[in-house]
């Protein structure tokens, strides 16, 4: 087995990177910033949409598949998103290598196989799915229009780390039309709420569900909805978001329907996402020193049997108590994993599905085979316990549910003490600089103060979170009125 992690408090940044590798969920590849998602990685994330894609169906929503290029006029034509993504584009040029004259053996873009029109690799879908809607949008009765894609998308980010921020990742974007203002705005906040229920109750992640400002708005949004997490180490991150596009999509690609009473009107939008950045936010929200902890719900493995055993006998006498166990817990939709490898010792198979995650382990030996039990244990608590061979499944049961709980309760204490209301300036660098987490404060509603307040800390505006209650303060930099209270954080 390779050696220890590094200790989440003596570089945690490090403690994640080496985790991530080490637990087999993905590594850097050869294209700068771009990673590949290894098997066990590629299977929480599966597990992942599976439950996404479940909720996007059961709230109306059917996915298609829009292409991966969008030509450039397209993409200009949505001013502020066009803007706002420019930087961050790869552009296709060329559509044809030649052998090159000069150099034997290698290749160069053939000059004459140059586009006509350039392409861009979608940052994100918007402007290819508008243009297609505007053909299958002409009247009141061909909305709402409930669209969602998975896809990967390209970002040309500058400072990337594996899962959290990659060039190219994963995703989901839903994209509606719809036939009113007030329509489009509640498909905004359900998504954000469908969000918000899926980190809570499958990743065991709390999220706090709230607007951006305007500068943290998507480019091209009316209104941009985000659920916002608390990391370990007390820097937030935003986990999702879900933007009301008003009609700015709809007049760039002149999408118009027929109202009821026969009125030409443009549709409104929204558009949604969620990456695979999630996975990120799954290991920095719940893992230890030892090794990844699973929420039991996401785990691809969620029981793992070891045998511990001398000889071919003892092994098949194991075996012959074990695999009825192994069909019990599948019949119950419990996945587990008999690891009666002869190539590794039991030692080694603790350390790999402690570092894995693995939710429940059970270790079966010649002196449980004499008493009729097995060794229990569990990854978040680590605790081990001796349970009679008639109530292990009842135990398993128990522990898949109570581990689910335990964990997401662990993060929502985490959360609730590093929560700070602060009254000044002051207090807000203290608390930012000695505990971290989220801020909470009154600030003037202007861009030069949150500007100010980023130049001078580094933190950001995470949200103004939805159940923000009125409050008559005044901004902790200008001192000017303030009505509510937003959450600042350091964010990834
Ligand atoms: P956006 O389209 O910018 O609202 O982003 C949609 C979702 O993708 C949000 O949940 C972001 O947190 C996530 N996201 C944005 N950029 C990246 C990136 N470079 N790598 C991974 N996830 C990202």
């Amino acid at each position: 087995m390779s050696k220890k992690l590094t200790k989440r408090d003596e570089d945690y940044s490090k403690w994640y990177n080496e985790l991530v590798v080490k637990a087999d969920l993905a590594e850097n590849s050869a294209v700068r910033g771009c990673m590949v998602i290894k098997p066990y990685g590629y299977a929480i994330w599966e597990k992942m949409q599976a439950e996404l894609d479940r909720m996007f169906k059961e709230t109306g929503h059917e996915n298609a598949y829009f292409p991966l290029f969008v030509p450039k006029s397209l993409f200009e034509a949505e001013e502020k998103n066009a803007e706002g993504f420019a930087k961050e584009c790869a552009v296709v040029t060329h559509y044809r290598l030649q052998n090159d004259p000069d150099k034997p053996g290698k290749l160069r873009v053939d000059p004459n196989a140059k586009l006509e029109e350039e392409l861009v690799v979608r940052p994100t879908s918007e402007a290819i799915i508008w243009n297609t809607y505007k053909g299958w949008i002409q009247s009141y009765r061909d909305l709402p229009l409930l669209i969602n894609q998975w896809a990967n998308v390209v970002r040309w980010e500058m400072r990337t780390r594996l899962f959290l921020r990659t060039a190219e990742f994963l995703w989901q974007e839903g994209h509606t039309a719809h036939a009113t203002e007030q329509e489009a705005i509640t498909e905004a906040e359900l998504m954000m709420n469908v969000y918000a229920e899926f980190t809570e109750t499958f990743m065991a992640m709390p999220v706090i569900k709230g607007v951006k400002t305007a500068s943290e708005r998507f480019a091209g949004a009316v209104e941009t909805y985000c659920i916002e997490a608390l990391m370990q180490d007390g820097k937030a991150l935003q986990a999702g978001t879900s933007h009301f596009l008003g009609q700015n999509f709809a007049k760039a690609f002149d999408v118009k329907f027929a109202t009821k009473e026969g009125k030409q009107e443009h549709v409104w939008a929204t558009s949604w996402g969620v990456s695979t950045r999630l996975m990120g936010a799954l290991v920095m929200t719940h893992s230890d020193d030892n090794g990844l902890v699973l929420p039991p719900k996401l785990a691809p493995i969620q029981v793992v049997i070891v045998p511990i055993y001398k000889g071919d006998e003892q092994l098949d006498a194991i075996s012959e108590r074990v695999n009825p166990l192994v069909k019990e817990l599948r019949a119950k939709g419990i996945s587990v994993k008999y690891d009666n490898r002869d190539t590794h010792k039991p030692g080694f198979k603790f350390n790999e599905y402690e570092l894995k995650g693995v939710p429940v382990r059970i270790a079966i030996g010649k002196r449980d085979l004499e008493n009729g039990t097995y060794e229990v244990a569990r990854r978040d608590t680590l605790e081990k316990q001796i349970v009679n061979a008639d109530d292990v499944v009842a135990k398993i049961e128990f522990l898949l549910e109570d581990i689910q709980k335990n964990i997401y309760n662990k993060a929502i204490e985490h959360r609730a003490s590093h929560m700070t209301e602060v009254n000044s300036y002051e207090e807000f660098k203290d608390v930012l600089e000695n505990k971290g987490g989220f801020i909470s404060a009154h600030w003037d509603g202007t861009e030069e103060t949150e500007e100010k307040i980023k130049n001078d800390t580094k933190a950001t505006i995470r949200c103004i979170p939805i159940d923000a209650k009125e409050e008559n303060g005044s901004c902790m930099v200008t001192g000017k009125p303030s009505k509510y209270r937003v959450l600042f954080a350091k964010a990834y």
